[in-house]
């Protein structure tokens, strides 16, 4: 898949499948505008990959919307920012929530809403991939908070993808199972509970982060012209065990 010449926004992109998404890119000739939280990545990513990096902090309404217009133009948006936090069903807190649905739900509507006016403004074509989960199809205990947000950006996926495609716009969903980034230590650095997920996942292993790139730069790519609206598990077969 060849991306020359096209800028694509990618959220998300300081650590983990972000990162490995705008090494990918890179490799394959795209322009790559990264929005991501810590100072530190974003030296990183303009020093290691040459690219456009935009300091935002994503649970902030108005900071977001400021930060994807200064990314614009773009022919495709990867939404790949996304946290999680901790908490039994009967502890999770109104602020967990309220963050976690900020960040992994609200952020990726403000973005793709401005990503696609702009698109729609200048007559373009375009794609839109939302990094989910498989916690949004099943429930995982202590995340409910992230399975909630993650359960809202699969309707936002959808409504987009009706919405969008009529101005030439795809938008689909990928769900990645456990992926060994700094996310999943926090997540499930529990051996028990690592090895009871690692039970259900009939090839045997955890998701490297360029597993979940290759998907999301697939969904992207004209060869999925036809491709719109699906969520796609990336599990190594977690969902059918
Ligand atoms: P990481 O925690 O490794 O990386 C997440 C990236 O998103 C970091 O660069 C982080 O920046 C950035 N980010 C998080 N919160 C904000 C914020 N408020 N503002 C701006 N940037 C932010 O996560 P992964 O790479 O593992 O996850 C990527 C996506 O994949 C997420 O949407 C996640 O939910 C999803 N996913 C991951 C799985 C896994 O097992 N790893 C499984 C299923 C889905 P910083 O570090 O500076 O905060």
């Amino acid at each position: 898949m060849e991306f020359r010449g096209k800028t694509v926004i990618v959220t998300g992109a300081g650590k983990g499948i972000g990162r490995e998404i705008v090494r990918m890119l890179a490799e394959r000739g795209g322009h790559v505008v990264a929005l991501t939280r810590s100072a530190a990545d974003v030296e990183a990513l303009r020093g290691e990959f040459g690219c456009r990096a935009i300091q935002v902090d994503l649970a902030d309404a108005d900071a977001t919307r400021e930060a994807v217009i200064a990314a614009l133009p773009a022919d495709f948006l990867i939404n790949c920012a996304g946290t999680t936090e901790l908490q039994p069903f009967l502890e999770t807190t109104v602020e967990a929530f309220d963050r976690l649905v900020a960040v992994n739900t609200r952020a990726p509507m403000i973005v793709a809403q401005e990503y696609a006016r702009s698109l729609i403004k200048q007559g373009r074509k375009g794609a839109i991939v939302n990094v989910s989960s498989v916690a949004s199809f099943v429930g995982i205990p202590d995340h409910a908070a992230y399975c909630a947000s993650k359960g809202g950006l699969d309707g936002l996926t959808r409504v987009m993808a009706k919405e969008l495609a009529p101005h030439g716009i795809r938008a689909n969903g990928v769900h990645p199972t456990v992926t060994l980034t700094p996310m999943a230590v926090k997540a499930w650095s529990d051996p028990e509970k690592a090895a009871g997920m690692m039970k259900r996942i009939p090839v045997g292993r955890f998701a490297e982060p360029a597993d979940i790139a290759e998907v999301v730069l697939f969904l992207l790519s004209d060869q999925a012209a036809m491709v719109n609206g699906i969520s796609m598990p990336v599990d190594g077969g977690y969902m059918i065990a």
